[in-house]
Order: C-alpha cells, then sequence, then structure tokens
C-alpha cells in the first residue's frame, strides 16, 4: 500500500513538472489577436492605410526608402511578409505588374488584396518616351486629388469589412484625411487659377501629368512615365526650346533621383532648379520623421509657387 501511494505520488509529480515544463515553454503568438496587418507598396498606400488605422493595425511600407519605385521587385522576405498579412494595398498592374504572377503562387488564406487603381480612370501620358509605346498608361494616379478620396473611401471599406468592431473609427479618420486632402486641392487650384505662367517643366520621369491635368498646367517631362531611358540629345533640344518659347523660369528635378537631366536644361536656359517629390517613396530621414503625403505634397506646392511663380495667397 504504502510503495503505491509512492508511486502515486511520483505519477503527480511527474505530472505537476510536466506542466510547468509546457508552460513555462508556450509563448504567446507575437501577432496581436484582433489587429489588423496590412503590407503596402508605394508611399502613399502606406500614409493612407497609416491615417486610417490608427492604433488598430500595423502597416508596412514594402518599397525601401529612396529607393526607384519602377524597378522594385518583392524580396523573398516581402513575399513572406505579404503572406503573413491581412490586407495588401498595392498600385495596379500598370505601375506594379510583378504582383499579378506573386498573388498566383501564394498559399494565404486570410490575404485581402486592395488594388488601388480599382475604379479610377487611368490617362495616359500625353509626351511619351520614344521607347514607350504610344498609349501607354500613367500609372501617377495618386497625384490627382480626386483620385486619393476615391482610394481612401476603398481603403476605408475594406478596413471596416475585415475588423467590423472598428468600422467607425475608419469611417471617422478616412472622413478627416479627405479633409486634409479637399482643403490641399483648394489651394493648389486657387494657386494656379491665378498663376500666370502654367508651363511646368520637370526634369525627371513623366510622374507630374494627373497634377498637370487637375490643375490646367501644359506639362513637359523629359523622360517617360519609367525613369529607364535616358532623353535623346533632340529631346533635350525641343525641351529647351519649349523653355525658351514659354518663358518658363525654373526647371523642376526630381527627389530622390538624380538632378543631372534637369542641370543640364537649366544651364542651358539659365532657369532655375527646383525639386518636387512625384511621392511614390520618400528619403530615410523623412520616413523616420513621419512625414506625410498632404506635408509632401504641400511642400510641392511651395515650390511651385516659388518657381513659376505663382502670386502667394
Ligand atoms: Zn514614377
Amino acid at each position: 500500500m504504502k510503495n503505491r501511494m509512492a508511486l502515486f505520488g511520483v505519477m503527480v509529480l511527474i505530472l505537476v513538472l510536466g506542466i510547468g515544463a509546457l508552460v513555462t515553454t508556450w509563448k504567446p503568438k507575437t501577432r496581436t489577436v484582433g489587429k489588423l496587418q496590412i503590407v503596402t507598396t508605394l508611399f502613399p498606400w502606406y500614409d493612407f492605410a497609416r491615417s486610417l488605422v490608427g492604433n488598430d493595425g500595423t502597416v508596412t511600407l514594402l518599397l525601401p526608402p529612396g529607393v526607384d519605385a519602377h524597378s522594385f521587385e518583392p524580396s523573398p522576405r516581402d513575399i513572406q511578409t505579404i503572406e503573413q498579412a491581412d490586407v495588401l494595398m498595392y498600385s495596379g498592374n500598370t505601375m506594379e505588374p510583378w504582383l499579378k504572377g506573386l498573388l498566383s503562387s501564394l498559399a494565404s488564406q486570410q490575404l485581402t488584396v486592395v488594388d488601388a487603381s480599382a475604379g479610377i480612370q487611368l490617362i495616359g501620358a500625353v509626351f511619351h518616351d520614344p521607347d514607350e509605346p504610344v498609349g501607354t498608361l500613367d500609372p501617377h494616379f495618386w497625384l490627382d486629388f480626386g483620385n486619393d478620396q476615391l482610394v481612401i473611401d476603398h481603403l476605408q471599406q475594406i478596413l471596416s469589412e475585415r475588423d467590423p468592431t472598428h468600422q467607425q473609427d475608419y469611417l471617422s479618420r478616412a472622413k478627416q484625411l479627405k479633409q486634409q486632402l479637399t482643403a490641399l486641392d483648394l489651394q493648389y487650384q486657387q494657386t494656379f487659377s491665378s498663376c500666370p505662367n502654367k508651363t511646368l517643366v520637370y526634369g525627371g520621369h513623366y510622374a507630374l501629368g494627373y497634377l498637370a491635368k487637375r490643375y490646367g498646367l501644359q506639362y513637359r517631362a523629359a523622360q517617360g512615365v519609367a525613369p529607364d531611358a535616358e532623353p535623346s540629345a533632340q529631346d533635350l533640344v525641343n525641351l529647351v526650346d519649349d523653355i525658351k518659347a514659354n518663358h518658363v523660369l525654373t526647371v523642376y528635378d526630381e527627389a530622390l533621383s538624380s538632378p543631372k537631366i534637369a542641370q543640364t536644361l537649366a544651364n542651358e536656359t539659365q532657369a532655375k532648379l527646383l525639386a518636387i517629390n512625384p511621392a511614390h517613396n520618400v528619403s530615410k530621414a523623412d520616413l523616420d520623421s513621419g512625414v506625410t503625403f498632404v506635408e509632401i505634397m504641400e511642400h510641392n506646392l511651395h515650390q511651385l509657387v516659388e518657381g513659376q511663380p505663382c502670386p502667394t495667397l
């Protein structure tokens, strides 16, 4: 009897120790239940997603700071990040053709894909690179604040579907962001309606077509919709002629890119140089400081007011 009691005691002890070991080795999953994980390709989507989710989710920007968005392709680690996410927001197949193939190979069951360009009328580049086919669509649709309103509504709907408990938060944050963009749009409209010189010369790629169209500007760019080809000598001569004929005082160079072409144009015409960021991406310092899409576009307007010049409102 004594022996059986002792054996029972030992078994209980083993069981207790076993459970204890199990408890100490068990760790909670790092993913917080209920919090949405959102992955975005370009900076504007990162910024909009961040504004809408607040503290109710996490947002990851795939594009490393300072990198050219047109030549970006995801690394194996990025693909893993996408597979673990709840929502992936991208610019559409015109800007990011790599995603189409990737999506069909993803094993993720929970991923909702948001095509930011869905429901948006893409426009063709008016002045195109001879290497790009006529009718090439311009993927920089985020530089039309009207399009951004549609993108934000679309994102808000998806977030509310994936996380209905925070629907009211997503709605009110979307409303707030859209109000900021409406105010900025009005500022751009008023600025350009009173600005005598409406020719906009960009020494970078054809990124500002939507902005130019929305505010009635004549737009000339040194490169096509993707920054992959140097302009020919004849293209540069034509641009120099345009600058002189239209009494253009400023050539804008592209933030985060080489200012070489813009510098050549400015040297030939005595125009001054000012940088504009088409907001696909930001520098590491700007990303770390938490710069927003609205702030980038406010700065761009500031540059345009100084460069055209336009009367200050
Ligand atoms: Zn671009």
